[in-house]
């Protein structure tokens, strides 16, 4: 990226500083400890105000800060002849300025995804099958919010020929703003799950939610969704762009067949294509509907069939994602610690039961936040998902999981069921490590808040 403060200072509508024709901004920061030699620096507002660190921007390298109209005379006043460009709402002028840059400078084509589950997975699908054909750009990591979107916008190389950007929201009229933002021309929903009930209370709202992917899609956009998934369905009807399903049912548009899970990798057909094997080296049935949702995209893009096998036979995921890992033990780890709720769950037990073993399956489940007052009943729930015969040892961590804990007491001796407290994460970590063996498979699943991370490098570095 490279434009100049006096453009960003009108793209914004702030006054420009002196000089600022002379100024080239590369890249963009709003966290004053990791800036880079001409970046803008975005003061926001977190656990503190990121007026306070403009100095320590500037003194990084920053060539410019936003500032707001608020702090703009005492920090005029510490920053001497630096320039701010001074803005009703610096995160608002963020919009704007990746806006400007997304839709006049770079001009990509943009492929939005969204979903309860499975956004992270599906855009690093996506993004490798449009690679074999387009200089593409995609989300980092899990950056998928108000600030993760435009910064996404911001870090794109003015040659970028596709975007294809994660969106994700716990509220309504998140994603209108981002789709709005970002004008999709292919906007994406991969499934409706409970994440975030706790705000919305059913799934029809969680739908009517993520539906707002659509609000800002081209008007000879497509949209592409899970049609297994009846409110999707329902809520499609009054979309007027073209559209296409994908899922396990016959009457998708795409519909997976013949789907053979493997313990590392997971072969399907699809009915498009039968002549073509698809195989994606993860585990799990569900990331087979992601795959179908990025091949879809793909066939948007006018990817051939076969060079979509072919990248998604070597796609990276991202960590965290039902990746399996070796222990200290020698035991295998399926490390799916990065989130977590009723629906997921269900996907990953039901394909971990079938992983063949010699040793015994293990699931360490933490608890699943923003469940709301359904939370007890979704917890305990999980009970008819876990079987002693299939999962040997249920480990349960957090309070919200005591209603588990309770719930599979009939089924499991106290040898095989163990509960801890939230502040007895390293009691948890101590009696893994002794329990687990070197032919033993162990999933480690919780909510992102529960930090089952550390009890992953735990057992992984066998202390
Ligand atoms: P987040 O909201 O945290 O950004 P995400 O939607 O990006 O999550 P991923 O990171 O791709 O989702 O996957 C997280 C977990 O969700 C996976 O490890 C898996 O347990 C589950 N998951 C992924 N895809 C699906 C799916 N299609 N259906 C059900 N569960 C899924
Ligand atoms: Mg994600």
């Amino acid at each position: 990226m490279k434009m100049t403060l006096d453009t960003i200072a009108s793209v914004v509508g702030a006054t420009a500083p002196a000089n600022a024709d002379q100024v080239t901004v590369t890249g963009v920061c709003f966290d004053a400890r990791k800036v880079q030699q001409g970046d803008l620096f975005v003061p926001l507002k977190g656990h503190r105000d990121g007026h306070e660190f403009i100095e320590q921007a500037f003194a990084g390298g920053a060539v410019a800060s936003f500032c707001d109209h608020a702090h703009a005379e005492s920090t005029q006043s510490r920053v001497g002849t630096a320039p701010l460009l001074v803005v009703d709402d610096p995160l608002k002028a963020l919009h704007a300025w990746a806006r400007y840059y997304l839709l006049i400078k770079v001009n990509p084509k943009v492929v939005a995804i969204t979903g309860s589950n499975g956004k992270t997975t599906t855009k690093d699908m996506t993004a490798a099958i449009l690679a074999s054909q387009y200089r593409v750009v995609k989300t980092q990591d899990n950056f998928n919010n108000a600030i993760g979107v435009p910064i996404t916008i911001l870090s794109m190389e003015p040659n970028t020929e596709v975007l294809v950007v994660e969106m994700g929201m716990d509220h309504f009229g998140e994603l209108e703003a981002l789709s709005t933002l970002a004008e999709p021309d292919v906007a994406v929903i991969t499934m409706i799950g409970e994440a975030h009930i706790e705000f919305f209370k059913t799934r029809d709202r969680i739908a009517d939610a993520k539906m707002e992917i659509v609000s800002g899609l081209k008007d000879d956009g497509l949209f592409v969704y899970n049609g297994d998934e009846p409110l999707l369905r329902e809520r499609a009807a009054k979309v007027t762009q073209d559209q296409v399903t994908f899922g396990l049912a016959p009457n998708n548009d795409l519909a997976a067949e013949h789907v053979q899970p493997f313990r590392d990798h997971t072969e399907f057909d699809v009915s498009r294509w039968p002549d073509v094997h698809f195989s994606i080296p993860m585990m799990g049935e569900y990331n087979v509907n992601n795959a179908l949702a990025a091949i879809l995209v793909g066939r948007r893009f006018h990817v051939k069939p076969e060079a979509m096998r072919d990248a998604l036979a070597h796609f990276k995921a991202t960590h965290n994602r039902t990746e399996w890992l070796k222990g200290d033990a020698g035991e295998s780890i399926l490390s799916d610690v990065y989130n977590s709720n009723p629906t997921a769950v269900r996907a990953v037990l039901h394909d971990f039961v079938k992983v063949p073993t010699k040793g015994r399956r293990i699931a360490v489940l933490g608890d699943m936040l923003e469940l709301g007052t359904a939370s007890h009943d979704l917890h305990a729930g999980l009970a008819d998902a876990l079987d002693p015969d299939q999962v040997n040892c249920v480990y349960l961590y957090g309070p919200e999981m005591h209603a588990l804990y309770t719930a599979l007491q009939a089924k499991y001796d106290g040898q095989h069921l163990f509960y801890f407290a939230e502040d007895d994460q390293s009691h948890l970590e101590s009696q893994l490590l002794d329990g687990v063996y070197s032919d033993d498979l162990v999933l480690i699943k919780g909510s992102h808040g529960m930090h089952l991370e550390n009890v992953l490098s735990a057992l992984l570095n066998g202390s």
